[in-house]
């Protein structure tokens, strides 16, 4: 039996200190890829393995909204 070539071994996944997400196939990307829209530019912020990323990094990742009212609520 052959395994689907078409399957990456891996897909690593990178975040930024903002908690965007930036795939990456090959190579670790050099910075965050994110834009908010097309007229603006990149995020361009260096990114870093989302398993190395702070617990507070992958809570806005993962739920932004979330993060920002526990920011505010934490006065
Ligand atoms: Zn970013």
């Amino acid at each position: 039996m052959e395994a689907s070539v078409a399957t990456p071994l891996s897909v690593s996944v990178y975040v930024c200190p903002d908690g965007h997400r930036t795939l990456a196939l090959t190579s670790l990307p050099e910075a965050c890829h994110h834009r908010a829209s097309r007229t603006k530019p990149y995020c361009g912020k260096s990114v870093q393995p989302l398993s190395e990323a702070s617990a507070d990094v992958q809570q806005k990742m993962l739920n932004p909204l979330k993060a920002s009212k526990k920011a505010s609520k934490n006065k």
